[in-house]
């Protein structure tokens, strides 16, 4: 039986709510990730040091058997430099949206005013700590993306020691963007290796594989594919795993977001077997991240198995992708 070990994987885009949701899921990333990059879209959103210490607190009692890491983040709004000294050794990153262009982002930012934003960024760049985009405009579905790549640039340009990192990209537009400025980074999900608009919408509407940004097209799907597959060292897996209860995807007005966390590992060295790129995962899934963000995470060791997998229908309550299907990887053991 043909296998693969990876080493302290990591997921530097996880969505795990709160609540009963947390509970639920978090568990599933602690199982075969050493460490996870937390998104701060709650409701509230968590921008004081108090939200941050007490929902890392949250996670971790979800988690209690586990060795894992949330490395948590800050919903980004226009912070003063004593704040965010006073919070720096709490954070690994700061999340910034553009206002309510994905779930739970009304209080994200409303227009890309360098002149406002520039203290808070520039003392995040002498801080050391990292802006997280979610890089879309409010135009139109498919040219989002490639649309803010302008504000990409500025951002490149007017903070370069400023590490920015382009989350969950799906176009050629942010490929060909990732070097074109040193201080630009990239994460990209599984999901995002995997689908085009086709699969979503090309047939039956497929309501658990749209998310936001939405799948593009196959010539987006291959410059991703690209990039992921030679691991580049500025990209890094980020499964931007967003799960929803089943009624809220499966209904009129379907919630944004793609469950891929207790299978995301499986799937990729799925895919980058199938390329021959096996040797490259490691850097994908871990290595890039260590280094881009400095992180020495938990020892973890997971040996996956080449043979099916059946898919569970759900999760507590939350549809997977690939739901009832079969993979060609399943996870053997955890050490
Ligand atoms: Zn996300």
């Amino acid at each position: 039986m043909k296998t693969h070990t990876i080493l302290m994987p990591l997921d530097m885009h996880l969505h795990l709510r709160d609540g009963v949701m947390l509970e639920n899921v978090a568990p599933l990333t602690a199982f075969t990730y050493s460490g996870a990059i937390v998104m701060p879209n709650l409701v509230p959103p968590v921008d004081t040091l108090d939200a941050v210490k007490a929902y890392k607190e949250r996670i971790m009692a979800a988690v209690p058997n586990d060795f894992f890491e949330p490395y948590m983040t800050l919903f980004y709004k226009n912070y003063d430099k004593e704040f965010l000294e006073h919070v720096a050794d709490e954070i690994t990153a700061v999340k910034l949206y553009p206002a309510g262009i994905t779930t739970n982002s009304e209080g994200g930012v409303e227009s890309f005013n360098i002149e406002e934003m520039r203290p808070t960024l520039q003392a995040m760049s002498d801080l050391g700590i990292p802006l997280c985009v979610h890089g879309e405009t409010d135009g139109f579905v498919m040219d989002r993306e490639a649309e803010f790549m302008s504000i990409y640039e500025l951002l490149a340009k007017n903070f370069p020691d400023l590490k920015i990192i382009m989350e969950h990209i799906t176009t050629k537009a942010a490929v060909d963007m990732l070097d074109k400025y040193p201080n630009l980074y990239a994460t990209i999900t599984v999901h995002h290796l995997l689908l085009t608009l086709d699969d979503v919408v090309g047939g039956m509407m497929m309501p658990h594989l749209f998310c936001k940004p939405i799948a593009k097209r196959p010539e987006d799907l291959d410059a991703l594919l690209g990039l992921a597959l030679e691991a580049h060292p500025k990209v890094m897996f980020g499964s931007d795993s967003a799960p929803h209860p089943q009624h809220k995807k499966e209904s009129c007005g379907c919630a944004a977001g793609v469950f891929t966390a207790p299978i995301s590992l499986q799937l990729l060295t799925e895919i980058f077997e199938q390329f021959g790129k096996l040797d490259n995962l490691q850097a994908f899934v871990s290595d890039n991240a260590q280094n881009i963000y400095g992180i020495c995470p938990e020892f973890k060791e997971v040996t996956l198995e080449k043979r099916p997998f059946l898919v569970p229908e759900n999760y507590a309550g939350v549809v997977p992708m690939y739901a009832g299907e079969v993979i060609g990887w399943a996870i053997e053991s955890v050490d």
